[in-house]
Order: structure tokens, then sequence, then C-alpha cells
């Protein structure tokens, strides 16, 4: 069954332009994309704009902020707060993303199996991090403790480049596609945001073991600059966050080719962040452009919620990548960061069918949810609630 999106207009994300096309889908992949097309069942699609499916790199589909704190709830309520989560973020069009931590490999296995709705899920499980990181529990009163205490979920404390190693395999084993390391503090807990956390050896070691583990790749939050510029010299794919990125951060990160996830809506989203640090990541996505560091989508919700994963695009476009770009580095850009760029990320043939239809030809990026008339998922049209 050939399915015709007939009449409308086609972003092609690797040159910004727009230009009149239309696309046969059949089975999972689009087959061909040009005018005077047919095919077996049409679809109207005069006056819309098709756009590739939207790539998330850095969200969290097991919180939520209907969920709150994940902590001291049964293990079953954070799975399951997923559901109308991955359902939310199909309805706009986002049909990829990278969980930068707290979903675990029954949430994959679920959605492979159709048990439930959802983008792919490429999963991270927990933040690794050396002892006092965000990603360790302990507590004057309890000691080292670990709120999960789930297998699925395993310990992501470790010292020293042996651990280092120990921690890559045991998320590996686990099911992990990528792994996600804290090398700085978070600015919601105000601590340790310009530290770097761990030592070179240590960062090399994480890069290194998750190469030898089937090519997996390393996601670092890192607020400061000198963390980032430690994570790009020790080869990790992507910095996430990067606030206070330096013009010696970006260039470590030009140099190694590697990639900046800013998650503009930690700071653009949310009231009561101080000016300062709006303005000062703004100047992060400003100097990362300029030294020719590669920019992809992550929103780091549930910081805003997940409802709201559009607006990123809109944050990313203000910063400097302007519609063409912020609509790129949400689509082949962030494919390319996460390695799938062979099979998805753009509309043009063999390529995934995963697209969005939205309301208008414009790539204005302001007010995107309120314009998506349809999404296709692995070629399937999305029932949007
Ligand atoms: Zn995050």
């Amino acid at each position: 069954m050939r399915s015709l999106l007939a009449g409308g207009s086609v972003f092609d994300a690797a040159s910004g332009e727009v230009s009149r096309a239309d696309v046969v889908l059949d089975g999972d992949r689009i087959v061909s994309v040009g005018t005077d097309l047919d095919g077996d069942e049409a679809v109207d699609c005069t006056g819309g704009l098709l756009l590739p499916g939207f790539i998330d790199c850095h969200t969290h589909v097991c919180m939520s902020q209907t969920l709150g704190d994940p902590f001291g709830l049964p293990r079953t309520a954070r799975a399951l707060s997923a559901v109308p989560v991955l359902r939310t973020l199909l309805g706009l069009g986002i049909t990829t993303v990278r969980d930068a931590w707290g979903a675990d490999a029954g949430l994959r296995l679920a959605l492979e199996r159709g048990w439930i709705e959802g983008p792919q899920v490429l999963l991270s499980l927990r933040q690794i991090g050396t002892t006092g990181s965000i990603g360790d529990h302990w507590t004057p009163v309890t000691g080292k403790v670990d709120f999960f205490g789930d297998p699925s979920m395993p310990d992501p404390v470790f010292d020293g480049p042996d651990q280092a190693r120990a921690v890559v395999r045991r998320m590996v084993r686990a099911g992990a596609d990528w792994l996600k390391v804290a090398a700085t503090g978070s600015v919601a807990a105000g601590t340790g945001v310009h530290d770097t956390q761990l030592t070179a050896e240590e960062m090399a070691a994480l890069v290194d073991e998750a190469a030898r583990q089937g090519g997996r790749k390393v996601l670092v939050h890192a607020h400061g600059a000198r963390a980032a510029e430690l994570a790009a010299r020790a080869g990790a794919a992507s910095v996430e966050h990067g606030i206070y990125l330096d013009e010696a951060a970006v260039a470590a990160m030009a140099a190694a080719g590697t990639w900046f996830v800013p998650t503009l809506s930690c700071t653009h989203g949310l009231e009561d962040v101080p000016a300062e640090r709006v303005e000062a990541h703004r100047e992060s996505v400003r100097l990362a452009l300029a030294a020719g560091v590669p920019i992809a989508l992550g929103t780091d919700n549930p910081v805003t919620p997940h409802t709201e994963a559009l607006r990123e695009i809109h944050y990313l476009a203000e910063a400097g990548l302007g519609a063409a770009g912020a609509l790129r580095a949400s689509t082949l850009d962030a494919a390319r960061l996460l390695g799938l760029a062979a099979d998805r990320g753009e509309i043009t043939e063999r390529k995934r069918a995963d697209l969005v239809l939205l309301d208008g030809t414009e790539l204005d990026t302001a007010g995107l949810a309120g314009r998506i008339r349809a999404v296709w998922h692995n070629g399937e049209p999305v029932s949007r609630a």
C-alpha cells in the first residue's frame, strides 16, 4: 500500500529550502519525493508543509510534572507515567528521542512489542558520575543509598578509571544505548556548576569503554566551560546544557567535533531564572555557532511540561540558528548526533517515513505545536487525541 502525500510543500533539512513536492510512503519508508507522483491512497496536504519527524536528543520520558519526584514511588509508577508522555511526544511529531536517564530497557521492549505507542527511545538508564555528583543519592541521614534499588537501573556512582569502565559495562549489560555522564553540578541544586567532577583519565576511560561496547557514545551534562572542554578533549559525543561555555570550550568542541545540545528550555522556558543565566546560555549558543560547533535539539523536559517540547525549536531559532537552522538541528542534525542519519532525519527516498504535516508553508518556528495537522511514524499515521 503506497500512500501519496499530495499537494503540499516539503522542507529539505539539508539545504533549508522549501519546495512544492509530493511524497510517497510504502511500509516504513519514504519511496519517492517529487511532483506528479501517484499512490494507492492519497492524503491531501494542500497548503501544508511536510517536515521530517522531530528528534529530541535530551529528554526524560519517565519523568513528568504530573509524576513529580520519582523517588519514593513504586517502580511501576515511573515506567507507567511514560505512557501518556510518549503519546504526547508522538502527537507533537517527535518520532525519536534520546532519554537522558530515567527509562529502563523494559520501556524500549514495550515500544518494540507495540504494547504502548511512542517515539523510538534510545536509553541511557542512569546518570553516571563520581562520588558526590548529582547521580549520587547519598545523604547524611542514610549514607550511601540508591533510591531506585532496581537491578535494571544499575548503580551509577564510580571513582577512578577502572570503576569508570565497570560502570559503563554495568549500564550496557542492563541495556543502555548511550552513556550519560554528569561532569558538573546542576543549576537547580546551585552547587558545583563550574566544577570539573571527573579527571581527564576518568572521562577518557568512560569514552573508550563505551566505544568498545558496540561503538556506544557518551553524552555529558556540563554547565561550566572547563567540564565541557574536558568532555570534548576526551571524545564525548555531546555536551548537554552548557550554560556557561566560553571561547576555549567551544574551540575544543569544534576541534573534536563535539555536538552541543543546549536545552534552552531549562533557562528560557522557566520563570524565576536570573537574567544573567538566560543571557549566558544564549551567549554559549552564539559562541558555539561562531566556532562551528554542531548543534542538536534537546529539551531536558520535564523542566518544562512535555506538551511544550516544540518551544525548544523556537528558542534555538531565536538564539541564532534561524528557523531553517533550528529545524535542521531538530531533524537531520539530531539524527547525525544519534548516528541515525542514514535512516532518518530528512524527507528523501529510502529514509524512514517519520513525517510531520504543518498547516501553512512558512518556516516559522513560533507556535509549531498549533500548526500540526498530521504525523506519520514508521509510515503509520499517528492518531492525535
Ligand atoms: Zn536532563
